[in-house]
């Protein structure tokens, strides 16, 4: 079958062209091919193969387009890109690799294009579109492809160990894509897996992150979870995941396994929220519960400060997988801290004040708590399930109102120390950290309105109280 209409965009034409002019052969290979016949919308980057020099072909594609775009060169890789606004293109010379066990930095040597083919992870991603004037447009498909595209099936063109254990970056890209397109990773590939797991020390923090992110971008992201602690990977990667795993029993009590409720959460929480860091928080608000878990007699099953020691943990993880120590990673610390207070808060709605301190502590992240906090519920139980839903409801008008009427989200005293400094007349000192935060108290307390008139009275009281003096 013609696969013409995969070629419309007319950066095709010009590759072919300059291909042409230099006497290459070329193809578009790997993840545009799986991506059109998935009808996954067109890629922005493209993956070109020349059977001939990349770098040669990349520099004559530049020369023939508008404004001459700039060639980013690889020379240890032999590669080449260009960029501009809208697409990405990547040229490389079809080559034949082989590895050593140490490293996935391959022995390269020029090769066929079925030589690139095989070097490349999956049957899927091993797709060929020709882009040579006596059959262009035809699939060059020799490890059957287009057939595990149907089957939905993730497979390697060659012996599975050998392709894991060469590059094992691949164990995460197949899980990975079993994740993002839904499909079944081969029985043979899963076994591999298995066998080299312990091979994935030899990759970077950064790129297991990368796929980690692209897992958890996913629509369905416990399907890689799933796959990651089946295969025995997790625990090289995510220990503090695998720590939740299970279920203890004592005295006839038992506590639900963290693990399987923690995928369904973040699942849960996919389906309200893109938000990257937002899906991590999901993934990790309940690892505090592993060191803490206790027994008690009267109590039962307790996980007393987890969310506290699940916070710090974040920190730990976030630099042992060499991932931002940002703002990103502080936000995710605040959602894992904060995960309980609005469930507490919707098991007793008695005080305003615990809602407006809850309000005062999320400041803006308010709405993604609560987001957290409704994806948290996994009961089976259709009424239990309605009930809780239901509560959180009413702790989100509860904030509505609370937030009309003492807008404390972002919080600013009332009362500046300025104007505390000039009533006492005293200098800048402990005194006035003392009065304000007096003052904020009573609002959150309830006892006064976040209002001038009535925080300046606490002002008075507190001034007395410490002995100082009202300027006359
Ligand atoms: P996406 O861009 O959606 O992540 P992709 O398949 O295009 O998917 P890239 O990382 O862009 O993935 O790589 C482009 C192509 O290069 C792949 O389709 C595959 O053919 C090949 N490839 C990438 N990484 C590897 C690898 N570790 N081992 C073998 N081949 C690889
Ligand atoms: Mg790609």
């Amino acid at each position: 079958m013609n696969h013409k209409q995969a070629l419309v965009n007319p950066i095709f034409e010009v590759v072919a062209q300059a291909a042409e002019e230099l006497g290459f052969d070329c193809y578009v290979i790997g993840g545009f091919v799986r991506d059109y016949l998935l009808d996954r919308g067109t890629p922005k980057d493209i993956d070109i193969v020349t059977v001939g020099s990349g770098i040669a072909l990349a520099k004559k594609v530049a020369s023939k387009l508008k404004g001459k775009p700039k060639v980013s060169v690889f020379k240890n890789f032999g590669t080449a890109m260009i960029k501009n606004e809208t697409i990405e293109l990547e040229f490389v010379g079809a080559r034949k690799e082989s590895y050593h066990r140490d490293s996935r930095k391959p022995v390269v040597e020029d090769g066929t294009l079925e030589d690139d083919q095989k070097r490349r992870d999956f049957t899927i991603n091993a797709l060929a579109i020709s882009l040579n004037k006596s059959d262009y447009g035809n699939i060059l498909d020799p490890f059957d492809g287009v057939a595990d595209l149907k089957a939905k099936i993730i497979r390697t063109p060659l012996e599975p160990s050998i392709t894991y254990s060469d590059d094992p970056l691949r164990m995460m890209r197949a899980i990975r894509f079993a994740t993002q397109l839904e499909f079944t990773i081969d029985q043979e590939s899963l076994q591999a897996i298995t066998k080299n797991k312990e091979r994935i020390k030899i990759i970077s923090k950064e790129r297991i992150v990368d796929e980690l992110h692209k897992i958890i971008e996913s629509i369905q992201p416990s399907i890689g979870f799933a796959l990651l602690h089946k295969t025995g990977l997790l625990p090289f990667i995510l220990p503090e995941l695998v720590a939740l795993q299970g279920i203890e029993e004592i005295e006839g009590q038992r506590h639900k396994d963290n693990f399987w409720h923690t995928l369904e959460v973040v699942d849960n929480i996919c389906e309200t929220t893109d938000d990257l860091w937002l899906r991590w928080a999901a993934l990790l608000h309940d690892i505090g519960k592993a060191p803490t878990k206790k027994f008690d007699k009267k109590l039962g099953w307790t996980f007393h400060g987890h969310e506290f020691v699940g916070s710090k943990m974040v920190y730990k993880l976030f630099k042992r997988l060499r991932m931002p120590l940002n703002d990103k990673m502080k936000f995710v610390q605040k959602m894992v801290r904060m995960s309980s207070r609005p469930i507490i808060i919707s098991e007793d709605f008695t005080t305003d004040s615990a809602v407006r301190r809850l309000v005062f502590d999320a400041g803006d992240h308010i709405e993604d708590l609560m987001t957290l906090c409704e994806a948290d519920i996994t009961t089976k139980n259709p009424k239990k399930q309605k009930k809780y839903k239901n509560n959180f409801k009413i702790v989100r008008q509860k904030i509505r109102e609370v937030e009309e009427r003492d807008h404390v989200r972002n919080f600013q005293p009332p009362v500046s120390g300025e104007e505390i400094m000039k009533t006492f007349n005293i200098k800048p000192s402990k005194e006035i950290g003392i009065i304000k935060e007096a003052i904020k108290e009573a609002i959150l307390e309830g006892e006064i309105p976040n209002e001038y008139e009535a925080a300046k009275l606490i002002m008075f009281d507190k001034g007395k109280e410490l002995g100082l003096k009202i300027r006359k």
